[in-house]
């Protein structure tokens, strides 16, 4: 049989984008398409006032792995941004992550020993043997008190869910350190496009046929006799028609606003880490390029209930979904004609340059004897 298209690929995120790019540098003929009306998945910027909005919340590329800076470099210029985001608890300030100028803010210590003694005092009374949960996890590194200002808020409405209910795994992303040093990530290399994200994705799919409001669901039958292979990246329980059951997932709500201040917040991003406050986070886009305008535009990201039809944003990875999707991967590999990557796909809380790596591996391996 012949087929219109070598690949068909769902989804122009960054692990479908990476992979078109791919597939075209090595002659294969690709249909990219999108059930929204843009490129670049969660990665898109959209320009609001000459200000490059992060559409889907705040993302700051960060890695240590120096082929992949060099990867996403060939697509755009990054600038020298450092993520370093305040939190609010009940109106008062502190930098983020857990470091010396936290320890300041919260105690008044000064010296690296001063509050080493401080958190040890506080940990030994609350510590747990093998940390079970978010909770146990978060008062052994940190002590009651830091878990209680600024972790179990946040956690609690971010994720919907009491913080012993939670892996243990979430907490471990943020660091904590005893230098004065407000740099939330530890990688080597870290910036914000200039120009945005959605560039890269224009980059990438530069003479690649692309459809936009187009649902693989809605003609799944004709997609699957249009390409020999399909590199599906959309969320693998519905791909099996829930089979197995629903995966759960976690939801946002996004609420832009074009302010006419020029300065509204004095940093990129604030948390709100009291449960009361709705939103979890202000994002104020022109920070992280230095933006010139008169105006600005700032977003309060709200954590929402994940229900049928909402946009998953972050996969819920407990013991229980982790065994669903583990059926559903078992399925998976079963398809000869499809191959299946990304955040939704993988059912993995997933970071850019995680799924940049993740993408070229699959590239190796798909075109190891076609090249
Ligand atoms: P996606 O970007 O979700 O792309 C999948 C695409 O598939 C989507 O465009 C979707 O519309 C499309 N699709 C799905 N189903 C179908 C279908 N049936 N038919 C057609 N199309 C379909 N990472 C970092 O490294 N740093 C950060 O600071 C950071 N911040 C984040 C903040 C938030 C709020 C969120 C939610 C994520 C953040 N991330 C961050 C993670 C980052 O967004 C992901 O790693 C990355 O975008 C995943 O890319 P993807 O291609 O796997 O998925
Ligand atoms: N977190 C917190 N307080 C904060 C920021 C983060 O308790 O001020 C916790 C929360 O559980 C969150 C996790 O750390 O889900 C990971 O935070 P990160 O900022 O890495 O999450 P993301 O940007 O992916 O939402």
């Amino acid at each position: 049989m012949k087929f219109e298209y070598d690949y068909l690929v769902v989804g122009a995120g960054i692990f479908g984008s990476v992979f078109a790019y791919e597939a075209k540098k090595r002659g294969k003929k690709v249909l990219v398409i999108d059930k929204r009306d843009h490129i670049g998945g969660n990665m898109y910027t959209k320009n609001m006032d000459g200000i490059h909005v992060h559409y889907y919340g705040a993302h700051i590329f960060h890695t240590s792995n120096k082929e992949i800076w060099d990867y996403i470099n060939q697509f755009a210029e990054f600038n020298n941004y450092i993520n370093s985001p305040i939190a609010n608890y009940k109106g008062k300030l502190y930098n983020l992550p857990f470091n010396m100028n936290t320890f300041y803010q919260l105690w008044g210590t000064k010296t690296p020993k001063e509050a080493m003694d401080k958190i040890e005092e506080d940990r030994k009374n609350h510590f747990v043997e093998n940390p079970k949960n978010l909770e146990e996890q978060a008062i052994n590194l940190v002590g009651l008190e830091i878990y209680e200002k600024l972790i179990k808020g946040y956690t609690a409405k971010q994720w919907g869910k009491d913080p012993k209910d939670l892996p243990a795994f979430i907490i471990k992303r943020l660091p904590l350190r005893f230098t004065y040093n407000n740099n939330y990530f530890n990688d080597r290399y870290q910036g914000i496009p200039i120009g945005g994200y959605t560039q890269i994705f224009e980059k990438m799919l530069e003479g690649i046929e692309v459809r936009l409001n187009t649902d693989f669901f809605e003609n799944r039958e004709k997609f699957e006799h249009i390409a020999e292979k399909i590199l599906y990246t959309g969320a693998i329980d519905e791909f099996f028609n829930f089979e197995f059951g629903h995966l759960e997932y976690r939801s946002l709500a996004f609420d832009h606003q074009v302010l006419d201040v020029e300065n509204f917040q004095g940093n990129a991003v604030i948390n709100y880490t009291d449960l009361e406050t709705p939103y979890t986070r202000i994002i104020e886009h022109k920070h992280f390029d230095d933006a010139k305008s008169k105006h600005t535009v700032i977003t309060y990201e709200y954590p929402k209930k994940y229900e049928i039809g909402s946009e998953k944003y972050y996969p819920v990875n407990d013991d229980k979904n982790n065994e669903i999707y583990k059926r559903y991967k078992e399925k998976a590999a079963k398809e000869s004609k499809y191959l299946f990557g990304g955040r939704l796909a993988e059912y993995k809380y997933y970071d850019m340059h995680a799924v940049i790596i993740s993408a070229l591996a699959m590239v190796k391996n798909e075109f190891r004897d076609k090249e």
